[in-house]
């Protein structure tokens, strides 16, 4: 300890304070249970022992030489003087929610295997439909997905959107082009529907899911502008080189694979088969995508193009560590909202 450490030690009984006994005396377990009354009963001990564990610490420049000259005022950092709040640096900095309505809200989007639409959330913690709407995409924009592949991965497909053929509205009628010339009474309806069919297929989202094939890791990336086999191949070479073996189904998107130096197992889905000659399948990234078609079809009913990619991410987080237990996955989602 510094000179200038210990006169500060002799002026305030308060210097050097340890988290231990004051604010995680109710979480002593090290691996709490954790559900949303304890939340609600508890959500400054949960959020003193997500943010800090047992010691406070400079965010700064880790210093644990922390000090407090009055109760309710800032933490003061011995060793730089840094001034700073329990959520100076975090996703909770300067907003009016409740810590109890944040770790409520993390909570809900951890749990609920199809996520939750801000209208549900917002009845569920008591906030308004845009508050709920904004923290929930405050959460999205922290998210970061790992995706830990071996040499074995699967690439597949997925559109999503609505199909216009089935129950054409009015408001979709809007949307056609003026008939041209050359269509009569008797071809105007081959004509609507083969509009249809455009308009839908773009305004669909197309995705492209990579999965490792020896575990439940996976990630999608939507591609909202240009979905072709030279984009999928630049994008695959440029981000999973260390795949050695693809396992894809017949499209043309992945013809390119054998050339590029890869071993490919082909599942031709069209002639009913299901696992290629060496034996492998594409199921497990089939099983995300009808999950993910669930999802949103029944929880978002669409999501914009522009904010595709943030719900793409909320699937495969919540997808990736579904297995972990609460706790785990709360401090894990809490770390990504702390900047520093
Ligand atoms: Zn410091």
């Amino acid at each position: 300890m510094s000179k200038q450490d210990s006169n500060k030690t002799q002026n305030n009984p308060q210097i050097y304070q340890t988290m231990d006994s004051t604010k995680c005396s109710k979480l002593a377990d090290s691996n709490p249970k954790i559900n949303l009354i304890t939340i609600a009963e508890n959500a400054t001990e949960i959020f003193y022992r997500l943010r800090w564990g047992s010691q406070i610490y400079c965010p700064k420049c880790g210093s644990i030489h922390i000090y407090k000259p009055e109760a309710g005022k800032l933490h003061i950092c011995a060793d730089c003087d840094n001034r700073f709040s329990d959520t100076s640096g975090t996703a909770f900095h300067s907003t009016k929610l409740s810590l109890a309505k944040w770790l409520m809200a993390i909570y809900i989007f951890l749990t609920q295997s199809k996520g939750v639409s801000s209208c549900n959330l917002s009845r569920l913690i008591g906030v308004s439909q845009p508050t709920a709407w904004n923290m929930l995409m405050i959460i999205r924009t922290c998210l970061k997905i790992d995706l830990n592949l071996t040499d074995v991965g699967i690439i597949d497909e997925v559109y999503l959107g609505a199909d216009w053929g089935k129950k054409p509205s009015k408001e979709k009628y809007k949307k056609l082009p003026p008939k041209p010339d050359n269509v009569d009474d008797s071809t105007e309806q081959i004509w609507i529907k083969h509009q249809f069919y455009r308009l839908a297929s773009e305004d669909k989202i197309p995705i492209l899911g990579i999965s490792d094939y020896n575990s439940r890791s996976i990630m999608l990336e939507g591609f909202p502008s240009t979905f072709t086999r030279n984009a999928v191949r630049s994008h695959i070479n440029a981000n999973y080189e260390c795949v050695e073996e693809w396992v894809t189904d017949q499209s043309n998107l992945y013809k390119w694979i054998t050339g590029d130096g890869y071993m490919h197992h082909v599942c031709d889905h069209s002639k009913g088969i299901y696992r290629s000659d060496e034996g492998y399948s594409s199921n497990r990234i089939e099983g995300a995508f009808s999950h993910l078609k669930r999802v949103w079809k029944g929880v978002y009913h669409r999501f914009s193009k522009e904010y595709a990619q943030l719900y793409l991410n909320e699937f495969c987080y919540r997808w990736n560590g579904f297995e972990d237990d609460i706790y785990k996955r709360l401090k894990g989602l809490f770390e990504l909202m702390c900047w520093r």
